[in-house]
């Protein structure tokens, strides 16, 4: 766990979050703030602060985030949907603990803004 990281609190469960998936290495949850009909964020358990963090020892669990991410899109009933890692402010990262967001359920233009 870092000290003063928001989305450590929520795998601490000292910040509540409408959880679809977890296990003993990864949680997924609806976006606060989300911006499509389905919004969620999939984060490793393991503190890391995005991609290039992420260590040979993590490629497993880096994995796991992709793959559920598609299961999860699925139960929601959304087969096509938009995958994003935010890495760094100038791309909008604001939580820096990796996550990934799925987005779904509407059409998505190109290029993102
Ligand atoms: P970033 O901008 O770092 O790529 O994404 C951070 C995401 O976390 C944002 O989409 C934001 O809405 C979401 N978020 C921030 N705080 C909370 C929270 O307390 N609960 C949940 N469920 N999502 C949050
Ligand atoms: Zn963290």
């Amino acid at each position: 766990m870092s000290e003063n990281c928001l989305f450590c609190k929520i795998v601490e469960g000292e910040i509540p979050v409408t959880i679809l998936y977890e296990d003993e290495d990864i949680i997924a949850f609806n976006d606060i703030n989300p911006q499509a009909p389905i919004h969620f964020l999939l984060i490793p358990k393991k503190h890391l602060s995005g991609p290039e963090d992420v260590a040979i020892e993590d490629e497993r669990v880096a994995g796991k985030l992709m793959r559920m991410g598609n299961e999860i899109a699925l139960q929601e009933g959304c087969s096509q949907y938009r995958v994003v890692v935010n890495n760094g402010p100038q791309a909008g990262q604001t939580v820096f603990h990796l996550h990934m967001h799925i987005l779904g359920g509407r059409d998505m233009s190109w290029p993102p803004g």
